[in-house]
């Protein structure tokens, strides 16, 4: 009897990253985008309603980092 051994490597590399993964860092980034940059009471008057826009929270918070970075503030 002859037996013919045949023994096969596949070397598949998948390195590409998934596209889940792309969308949910894309709105996590243009959420920080937003909270860092242009945010002007805006996301705490879901909560507060109005007087967000007057406290200016995240804005007085992310103040110097918003010049230092140079997106428009006032
Ligand atoms: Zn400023």
């Amino acid at each position: 009897m002859f037996f013919m051994s045949k023994s096969q490597q596949i070397n598949v590399s998948k390195s590409s990253v998934s596209k889940i993964a792309i969308l949910a860092l894309t709105i996590i980034f243009a959420a920080g985008l937003f909270v860092v940059g242009f945010d002007q009471g805006h996301i705490f008057s879901l909560v507060y309603g109005e007087q967000a826009f007057t406290d200016l929270y995240i804005h007085e918070l992310t103040h110097d980092m918003r010049h230092a970075a140079g997106f428009p503030c006032h």
